[in-house]
């Protein structure tokens, strides 16, 4: 089965399972919930907001060949996950694609008479992996809570009421002896859940495609700055190389201005040269002229 990269809606089955950090027993995660509580010990354990974020991006990042296993560890608690594409949600009674006609939170009944739960994908999960809207999951039968069990205290035959589902420890209120709730009680009280796959549907552009486009954009943007900088820094520059032209002109023109000024000033100073020279004849020739006639 081939899926293409641009597939939408895409759906993602995943099995998710962690270690009990107290008996080890296994942690089956039968969809985005936020503890689980052990079937062996009755530890709760809380599913950290980073597992199930992680396993759906991953999931996203991978597509349309996503990991198909992972791990991690957080805190004291080794979490494991499998994940495979899938075309459809798939029951996870039977393991046959389930129709589902619409999107809207309820139960859809499978032929192999399993029932799959529809949700949205739980918000803070869906804010951290905006394209993973909708979960389905196999309908859990709930665990009877609240009503009060009581069993026959071993030591004396008085009824123990047990003091809470998940506690393994009781007190006789007749005859004070401890009382340990038995195995076949405590497995009636906590059957030991199997890990059942859930399906995720996604939809929309994935959140690093949205920042891949948003990084393209931010690129492009910068680009455009870039080349009209490079405009105003040529304009600048072409304004520059006229302003260094004209005032090169404007030299030129004064500079010959003053070289015409000097020629003329030149001109005046050998006229005026001239007028003295034609003076000094004259009156040499008058001075000649008067000792010729004084000596005649
Ligand atoms: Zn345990
Ligand atoms: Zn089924
Ligand atoms: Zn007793």
């Amino acid at each position: 089965m081939s899926f293409g990269r641009d597939s939408d809606p895409r759906f993602g089955s995943f099995v998710l399972r962690g270690d009990c950090p107290t008996c080890a027993g296994s942690l089956p995660v039968n969809g985005a919930v936020e503890s689980v509580v052990c079937g062996a010990c009755g530890e709760s354990v809380s599913v950290p907001g980073r597992i199930l974020r992680d396993l759906l991006d991953d999931f996203e990042a991978g597509w349309p060949r996503p990991p198909s296993a992972g791990m991690a560890r957080v805190g004291a608690v080794q979490w494991r996950w499998t994940s495979r594409p899938l075309r459809a949600p798939v029951c996870p009674g039977c393991g046959e694609d389930v129709r589902v006609e619409g999107l809207a939170e309820g139960s859809v009944p499978c032929a192999c008479g399993a029932t799959l739960h529809v949700e949205p994908v739980p918000g803070p999960l869906q804010v951290d992996v905006p394209s993973a809207q909708w979960l389905f999951r196999l309908e859990e039968a709930p665990v009877a809570e609240g009503a009060p069990v009581a069993m026959g205290c071993p030591q004396c035959g008085a009824n123990v009421i047990l003091p809470g589902a998940d506690e393994r420890l009781a007190r006789c209120g007749h005859c004070d002896a401890q009382v340990t709730v038995p195995e076949a009680l405590w497995r009636a009280l906590h059957p030991i859940r199997a890990a059942h796959p859930w399906t995720v549907r996604f939809e929309g552009p994935s959140r690093r495609t949205v920042e891949a486009q948003a990084a393209d954009a931010a690129r492009a943007e910068a680009e455009a700055a870039d080349q009209a900088r490079r405009v105003v820094e040529e304009a600048e520059r072409a304004r520059a190389v006229e302003a260094a032209r004209v005032a090169a002109e404007a030299e030129r023109v004064s500079a010959e201005a003053a070289r015409a000024a000097e020629v003329t000033r030149l001109a005046a100073e050998a006229i005026r040269t001239r007028r003295i020279v034609v003076v000094g004849v004259v009156f040499c020739l008058l001075c000649v002229a008067f000792f010729v006639a004084v000596k005649g």
